[in-house]
């Protein structure tokens, strides 16, 4: 049952929906606008800002006018914060069933919502689920009751914009709950592993948790929490959609991890062109390989690469040698096929 976010359409055939959060405080209204420019400068495509407050529900409406990537507030405790964030014109709700359970509450929250015909999203969390409820199941089931007990009081209400959401930070409870609820449920579904850790750690966790669901054909659109700037959250999401061929976006990095037969510095080389790299958006394949023995053929799929040898390197196509260069231009030699490929378009 796919819905809108803003101009974003999550669920049914639509591609897996990148999303992020900023880590501003909301109620400095410039800062967070400018954070949300540049997670949609990384291709972040719905942000989510904490509305912990009064003062920062107040900022929404300010904040909502600057940006064009859709927005959603993230509500807890006080559901009052959700109706002024409705009346700043966001694009979507998250509410928290662990500290927003009352029904007479969150009938008024619909109901609004629903006159906007803005989605809300269930957004269950291990970490805060209701006091008292079902303590002696497994956590799993816990979270998916909870999510569904709300689902329950929410179409009772005759509002079905609804998108849910089961984080837990281990890794196989967040992929049972998810497993458990995708049968029982027709909304889309908002993926991640959640306080996934810093960005090395976190990143795997993520295309752990998320990328198993994923290949399952489970979840709609995907956050990957790490402590770390928003845009690595993007970064490391799309690289688990990219591997997953779910998505394309920007190159893709192909290197070599070295070994007693590379005679240039390898490493130094892949993270040199990576970095140059970011200014690309095209999903150009580049493969940084160590030796010409093996590497054009091991990267025979890259649209562009290098095989380096003592002192000099041969640049390839499609895995064809098309030129050679010195070593003391291996950047500029392999930066300027990609920039032509770049412009030129990919063959
Ligand atoms: S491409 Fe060459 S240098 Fe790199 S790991 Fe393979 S054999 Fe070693």
């Amino acid at each position: 049952m796919p819905l809108k976010i803003g101009k974003v359409t999550i669920g049914g055939d639509a591609p897996i929906v990148v999303q992020s959060m900023t880590k501003t405080d909301t109620r400095d209204i410039p800062a967070t606008i400018n954070q949300i420019k540049e997670l949609e400068d990384c291709g972040c495509e719905i942000v989510r800002v904490a509305v912990p407050d009064n003062e920062a529900a107040n900022s929404l409406a300010s904040i909502k006018r600057s940006v064009s990537l859709p927005l959603i507030a993230d509500i807890h405790f006080d559901y009052r914060l959700a109706l002024t964030a409705l009346r700043a014109g966001v694009d979507g709700l998250r509410l928290n069933p662990g500290n927003i359970g009352d029904r007479e509450q969150i009938a008024i929250v619909v109901a609004a919502a629903k006159e906007k015909k803005v989605p809300v999203r269930i957004g269950v969390n291990a970490g805060s689920l209701p006091a008292n409820f079902q303590t002696n199941a497994p956590l799993a089931e816990r979270m998916v009751n909870t999510a569904l007990e709300q689902i329950r009081l929410m179409e009772s209400l005759n509002f079905d914009l609804i998108k849910v959401s089961l984080k837990a930070f281990d890794v196989l409870t967040t992929i049972q709950a998810y497993q458990m609820i995708a049968d029982k449920t027709p909304y889309p579904l908002h993926l991640g592993v959640t306080e996934a850790g810093l960005p090395q750690t976190g990143a795997i966790r993520s295309a752990v948790g998320i990328g198993i669901l994923l290949h399952q054909g489970i979840g709609d659109t995907i956050r990957v929490s790490l402590s770390a700037h928003p845009c690595e959250e993007v970064l490391v999401a799309y690289e688990i959609l990219k591997s997953l061929g779910l998505r394309q976006r920007g190159p893709t990095l192909v290197s070599c991890p070295s070994c007693g037969r590379a005679e240039v510095d390898i490493i130094a080389l892949a993270e040199a062109v990576s970095n140059r790299l970011e200014k690309i958006r095209k999903p150009i394949k580049v493969a940084i390989m160590g030796c010409v023995v093996n590497g054009p053929g091991e990267a025979r799929d890259a649209d562009v690469g290098i095989a380096c040898g003592k002192g000099k390197g041969a640049i390839f196509r499609k895995g064809e040698v098309v030129s050679t260069a010195s070593e003391d231009r291996f950047l500029e030699a392999i930066m300027a096929e990609i920039n032509s490929l770049d412009s030129r378009g990919l063959e």
